[in-house]
């Protein structure tokens, strides 16, 4: 069974990049058949992958309009192997003219539709947007994945995204679920942050994945190096961070029947 997850929060800077390429190389060094796609004009999960966005960025355009099947479009990178499908500032095109389509919140699951069989997970980078993109994005995918950096203003934008995700329950994605919340950028000695992050585990439960992503310099770093962190240092408490984060997630899904047990 895939599960394809969009990784969503319209504040930039949360660490959603930083949590799909990490978590890509993480669940495909725990076995897993990986797809990122980056759906983000930015493109920093291709250029994070190690993908030149300038001359293969163009990718995911092609496969967001059916103009050519993800097969064609989509890229290896390795080790561990994951698939990519790159992105660059074409998606901003692409932004217009799915707004002029047919059907425009359908473009991304159509696409990924011919190719879902072939991986255990597909993740979705998002923009820092709640855009037609981040739409599609909600509308192809089984769960949502909140990245949430544990500082003042977090949860001043939740609503909005828990807005946008009920809008689409109630329309395109009934079987849309909140796939978990995510405590990004943690810093242990600063009581507003535990503070926060003591806030969330009170008001979503167990909807908050219990693993945190700490603040690790090896995590900026290692996307300069078009490397996840799993390959830049792996010893890294970034590294690690993420690698329990995909045995917390697969461990989640095989409990509830969405991941066969092997
Ligand atoms: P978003 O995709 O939500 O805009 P990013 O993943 O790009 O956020 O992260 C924003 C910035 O913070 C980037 O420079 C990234 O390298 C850095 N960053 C993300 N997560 C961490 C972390 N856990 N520790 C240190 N730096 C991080
Ligand atoms: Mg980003």
């Amino acid at each position: 069974m895939t599960r394809i997850i969009a990784v969503a929060n319209q504040k930039g800077g949360v660490g959603k990049t930083t949590t799909c390429v990490n978590l890509a190389a993480s669940l495909a060094a725990n076995k897993q058949r990986v797809l990122l796609v980056d759906l983000d004009p930015q493109g920093n999960a291709t250029v994070g992958c190690g993908v030149d966005k300038n001359t293969e960025g163009g990718r995911g355009y092609d496969a967001l309009l059916g103009e050519r099947p993800v097969t064609e479009c989509r890229l290896r990178v390795d080790e561990p192997a994951f698939d990519l499908l790159p992105g660059n500032g074409d998606l901003t095109a692409a932004e217009v003219a799915l707004m002029e389509s047919d059907q425009r919140e359908q473009h991304l699951r159509r696409s990924l539709d011919e190719v879902a069989d072939a991986y255990d997970y597909i993740l979705i980078d998002c923009p820092p947007s709640l855009n037609i993109l981040t739409v599609n994005a909600l509308v192809a995918a089984h769960g949502v994945l909140i990245p949430i950096q544990c500082e003042y203003y977090a949860l001043e934008g939740l609503t909005a995204l828990l807005d946008t995700i009920r809008r689409i329950q109630a329309s395109a994605n009934r079987a849309l679920t909140i796939e978990g919340l995510l405590r990004t950028m943690f810093d242990p000695r600063n009581n507003l942050a535990n503070q926060v992050g003591a806030q969330l585990r009170s008001h979503f439960n167990d909807q908050v994945y219990r693993t945190l992503i700490p603040r690790n310099v090896r995590l900026a770093e290692a996307p300069s190096h078009g490397l996840p962190a799993l390959q830049y240092d792996r010893s890294s408490r970034g590294a690690l961070a993420y690698m329990a984060l995909a045995s917390e997630m697969v461990r989640r899904h095989r409990a509830t029947g969405e991941l066969a047990a092997t």
